[in-house]
């Protein structure tokens, strides 16, 4: 591909894949009861254009086979696009960012069974392979929109909100997360029996939010059917002293009783438990500290005897110092003094480029 020069396309090669994936997909759930050959077909189909529309946003030639590469023929259609093994080895390595394993098996699951109907004839689905499908488009859906949402969160951007309408048609008829949730079940009971606990997800609507304290009062949650996961701490609120309130990470907090507001900026010394910072015990303190999850400045404070970022509430048992800047961070620190922080240009930064 070295011989093509790296001049990038404009956006409506990426727009027009991604308007037609949408299309595919939308189609794909509105057959599944219906019509659920044509609903594995273009479900695949979908996922297929999703998987190749990073790879056209960098550059159309990587969905390209290598003998194939012409702009005029790409144009009108007359060229091999690459196949399923060959999209994800690309995305590996010309994009550095390798499809997660579980992904990869869910994706590869819908395209065997695409294949099976495409190539032998089937005359009729029964309930249970109605079931089947069902499942095997959750799983491969939730990987999607993970895909979508997280993965490639900037460059799907400008679809975000068709994503989310779509997300919101699939809670309503809860189509995919009880299929998946139901599959996942037992792996659910046999958790709740060894004590782990939990609850209603915000995100898919079914228990399948697992809920665990980090440490004490930090509470993470993480869906097992849609990937939705958050943080909170449990504080008391500084107006009224009403204990056990919540604090989102990257919101402000609101108090449930009396409505105290905090803002973002004051968010630190709420969240805070260095108990001499601001006197003169004060000398040696690490905090602030920066935060290199969510690329904060100085958002980091002492908590539960380690350190936790108010902004997007991780949380560290131990932090570094910027080689250069020296200010403290939660990254690792090795090649600072040379390449700088997150914050500073580092030696590099501050020498002429010859
Ligand atoms: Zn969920
Ligand atoms: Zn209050
Ligand atoms: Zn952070
Ligand atoms: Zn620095």
């Amino acid at each position: 591909m070295s011989k093509i020069s790296a001049k990038k396309e404009p956006a409506s090669d990426f727009e027009n894949l991604v308007r037609n994936g949408i299309d595919f997909l939308t189609k794909a759930i509105s057959q599944l009861e219906s019509e659920p050959k044509h609903s594995v077909i273009n479900f695949y189909t979908g996922v297929e254009i999703f998987l190749k529309a990073p790879l056209v946003h960098e550059h159309w030639t990587l969905v390209v086979v290598d003998r194939d590469l012409n702009r005029q023929n790409y144009e009108a259609g007359d060229f091999l696009s690459v196949s399923f093994d060959d999209a994800c080895t690309r995305l590996a390595t010309a994009l550095n960012k390798p499809l997660q394993k579980t992904a990869k098996e869910a994706f590869d699951k819908v395209r065997k069974h695409r294949n099976r109907m495409v190539h032998f004839y089937h005359s009729g689905i029964n309930g249970k392979q109605k079931e089947a499908i069902k499942l095997e488009q959750a799983q491969a859906w939730f990987e999607l929109n993970r895909f979508i949402t997280d993965t490639w969160r900037e460059e799907f951007k400008p679809f975000q909100s068709e994503f989310r309408r779509m997300e919101r048609d699939l809670i309503n008829n809860n189509h995919y997360a009880k299929a998946k949730f139901n599959s996942l079940k037992k792996k659910i009971d046999g958790m709740k029996n060894g004590g782990h606990v939990f609850e209603d997800c915000p995100g898919c609507g079914t228990s399948a939010l697992h809920v665990e304290e980090e440490v004490e009062d930090l509470i993470t949650s993480a869906c097992l059917v849609c990937f939705h996961s958050d943080k909170r701490v449990k504080l008391d609120c500084p107006a009224c002293g009403k204990a056990n309130q919540s604090l989102v990470a990257y919101e402000s907090f609101e108090c449930k009783k009396c409505g105290h507001k905090v803002s973002d900026d004051d968010l630190f010394d709420l969240i805070d438990q260095n108990t001499v910072r601001g006197t003169k015990d004060d000398l040696d303190s690490d905090t602030p500290a920066n935060c290199d999850e969510c690329q904060s400045y100085h958002s980091v404070c002492e908590y539960q005897e380690g350190y936790v970022c108010t902004n997007c509430l991780t949380y560290f048992d131990h932090l570094e110092k910027c080689e250069w800047c020296n200010d403290p961070m939660t990254g690792s620190s090795a090649d600072t003094y040379a390449l700088g922080c997150e914050h500073c240009d580092g030696y590099a930064g501050n020498v002429g480029d010859d």
